[in-house]
């Protein structure tokens, strides 16, 4: 028989879990010294100042611009560029997805798809009027690849033309879905050389003449982030606003090899936000006379939760790993970006089934991850097309089309 003062010792260890950040596996322990007090800091301040706010500016579909430049003083605009980890970045990543998924999107798309494009693409010239802005997030630029008839089909589909014309180009198309595509200074086009049929890539600035950009309203998730259809009416960009390097699509595969790592970060992020939200609710809430923490069929539910998101964070730590050593291949970042997605989906749903009919309002957070997860499942390739790359990697055989 266990004595009054065991059970109650029982109690205080349920009252004063030892593990409140939710690193079970510890592995911001991982990082440099200097890197983990950034880490640190970073959390406590995503924590602090924008996930209280996030909610709002969710329900309205309004962008925060106001605390952009909290995010920049944290060092979020330059991840790419400031000799930052790749762990340490995965980890930055993911905690801001913890704190608000849209801005994680911002910053994901920022870091990977702009910055990195224009870092790893650009010429001297692009980079030198760019990238100091870009850091510093006082400009914002757009990734727009995906059109109106053509997603999953983007690589062989795209029909965005780019004519040469005299000492510059003339664009012609639709894009859809592009993100900040409503507030950016620039947005990154890829569009078909009417020449010679290659896939590159220009700059163009969002006040060129034929250029709009509409925002696409009523979104179920990710609803702080601007999408937004762009339409190019002829619009005419100098011969210097062709990035160099994006010569062909497999340099855009190269980058979204990259970004579905990223992906994989927000997935493990949103996961332990789901955990944080579920933990407090069900240690809160309660139900025949006790916490809802205390029955077994809730423990399971968090439990499974907190197992999805530590499996997804370990998948994503190996995944940097062998992005540090340079070694990433888009068939294990396919890999990641599908597993960790379905994980998220299922955490969500099992987060908002704990916070019952309070899981059905966004008062109460829950309901803001579980639409927002059904975004990270369908971009950067849904999760169809992510199997598909994988299976097609290990058997040799393509089942696209
Ligand atoms: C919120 C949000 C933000 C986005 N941000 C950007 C951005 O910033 N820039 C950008 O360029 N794009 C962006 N996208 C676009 C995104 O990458 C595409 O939505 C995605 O690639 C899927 O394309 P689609 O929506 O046209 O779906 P479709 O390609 O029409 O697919 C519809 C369904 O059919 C399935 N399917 C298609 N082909 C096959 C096949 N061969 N086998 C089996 N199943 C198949 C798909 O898996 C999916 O379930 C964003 C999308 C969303 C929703």
């Amino acid at each position: 028989m266990l004595q009054t003062a065991e059970l109650d010792q029982t109690d205080m260890v349920q009252i004063q879990p030892p593990f409140p950040d939710a690193d079970l596996l510890h592995i911001a322990d991982l990082l440099s010294p200097a890197e983990r007090r950034r880490y640190a800091e970073l959390r406590d301040v995503l924590q602090r100042e924008i996930r209280p706010v996030a909610p709002g500016y969710w329900n309205r579909e309004e962008f925060p611009m106001g605390l952009i430049p909290r995010l920049a003083e944290l060092g979020l605009g330059r991840l790419q560029t400031d000799g930052s980890s790749r762990l340490f970045t995965g980890l930055a990543y993911m905690e801001v997805a913890r704190a608000d998924v849209s801005l994680s999107a911002l910053v994901g798309i920022h870091n990977e798809l702009v910055v990195g494009m224009i870092h790893d693409l650009g010429s001297r010239e692009q980079k030198a009027r760019w990238l100091p802005g870009l850091e510093q997030f006082t400009a914002i630029g757009a990734f727009a690849l995906t059109e109106p008839e053509h997603g999953s089909d983007i690589a062989g589909g795209l029909t965005t033309t780019a004519t040469h014309d005299g000492d510059g180009w003339v664009l012609s198309g639709s894009k859809r879905w592009i993100g900040a595509g409503t507030i950016a200074d620039f947005a990154l086009v890829w569009a078909r050389d009417t020449a010679d049929g290659a896939i590159k890539a220009f700059i163009v600035e969002t006040d060129r003449p034929g250029f709009s950009a509409t925002k696409i309203e009523n979104k179920i998730g990710l609803r702080i982030m601007q999408n937004a259809d762009i339409v190019l009416d002829s619009v005419r960009v100098p011969e210097a606003n062709l990035l160099p390097g994006a010569t062909a699509f497999e340099k855009a595969n190269e980058l979204l090899r990259d970004s579905r790592a990223w992906v994989g970060w927000q997935a493990a992020g949103i996961q332990l936000g789901a955990f944080d939200i579920a933990r407090a609710y069900a240690l809160e809430r309660f139900q025949f006379g006790r916490e809802l923490a205390r029955f077994q069929l809730v423990q399971q539910q968090l439990s499974e939760i907190l197992g999805n998101a530590q499996a997804s964070l370990s998948l994503m730590l190996e995944l940097a790993r062998i992005q540090e050593a340079g070694r990433l291949e888009m068939v294990q970042s396919a890999m990641a970006k599908a597993t960790t997605t379905r994980l998220a989906r299922s955490s969500v749903a099992l987060g908002r089934s704990i916070l019952g009919g309070n899981g059905i309002t966004t008062d109460y957070e829950m309901a803001k991850l579980f639409g927002d997860a059904e975004v990270l499942y369908t971009y950067e390739g849904t999760y169809e097309i992510n199997s598909l790359i994988v299976a097609r990697a290990v058997t040799g055989k393509s089942a696209f089309v």
